[in-house]
């Protein structure tokens, strides 16, 4: 069984290495508390993207499952099979002229950092999505992070914490995105994992994507567009300027209260 993914099948990776000099390598495991900790607080298990996509089919779900057994039974050899096809990679890479990339937690949120295999492999990059505040900025220089919203209650220390550093934050937005959120600029993350992790302190905005299920979701990992709750057309940038806030006995009002005759 090969650990790594290197034919870029995810959809995100594949749009984050087309057009640029790097080729991705990924692993998807199955989620569990031991390799997801922070999923409990975060209220992220029901709706996490462990079932997006290929993860319906019984072969993919197995194959995550197999590894994840791996990772429990024998962690030791689990990281020297991983170095190794991480290694492998490297090798392909150079070969056809790429520099290589790995994103290690597709789904799940394990600190490679501190089995030090970023250090082991200072000429590629990594980059992963993290739900622990306690690994932002204590990563090696090559091991870029982004933090990854929920809006449930437990997880709001972890929010916070986040807040207070540079670290792009990822937000899953149903209807639409908004300009602003959490008082940052939301930039359009559905482009290039690339872009988003050199992005600095912005919200990283994920369309929701999927079927009636999930877009009929209350998890607090989805977040309803604010701007859509306070005004639907204001989002979709189709009000007038002559609104009616103006009109009538508004603009009456309004006049009176400029002082206007
Ligand atoms: S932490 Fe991420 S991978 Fe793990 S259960 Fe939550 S959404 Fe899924």
């Amino acid at each position: 069984m090969n650990l790594l993914n290197t034919n870029a099948s995810n959809t995100k990776i594949l749009k984050t290495q087309t057009g640029t000099d790097y080729l991705i390598a990924s692993l998807s495991m199955m989620p569990n508390s031991i390799i997801c900790p922070a999923r409990d607080i975060a209220e992220c298990s029901v709706d996490c993207l462990v079932s997006a996509g290929r993860g319906q089919m019984n072969s993919v779900a197995r194959a995550r499952q197999s590894k994840s057994d791996f990772w429990g039974n024998d962690q030791a050899q689990f990281l020297e099979t991983l170095t190794q096809e991480i290694a492998a990679f490297i090798r392909k890479c150079e070969k056809q002229q790429k520099r290589a990339a790995f994103r290690l937690n597709t789904i799940s949120d394990i600190a490679w950092e501190k089995y030090g295999i970023p250090q082991m492999f200072p000429q590629a990059l990594f980059y992963d999505y993290t739900k622990l505040a306690a690994r932002l900025n204590r990563t090696p220089e090559n091991y870029k992070l982004m933090f990854s919203y929920s809006a449930a209650p437990a997880y709001q220390n972890q929010v916070n914490k986040a807040l207070k550093t540079s670290a792009p934050i990822s937000a899953v937005f149903r209807g639409g995105m908004p300009k602003t959120f959490l008082n940052r600029i939301v930039i359009d993350g559905d482009k290039s994992d690339l872009i988003n992790l050199n992005s600095g302190p912005v919200i990283v905005g994920l369309k929701l994507k999927g079927g009636k299920a999930i877009q009929a979701s209350k998890s607090p990992f989805i977040i309803d567009n604010p701007d859509l709750n306070s005004c639907p057309a204001k989002a979709l940038a189709q009000c007038n300027p002559q609104n009616l806030a103006t009109a009538g006995l508004g603009y009456v009002q309004d006049r009176q209260l400029q002082g206007a005759a």
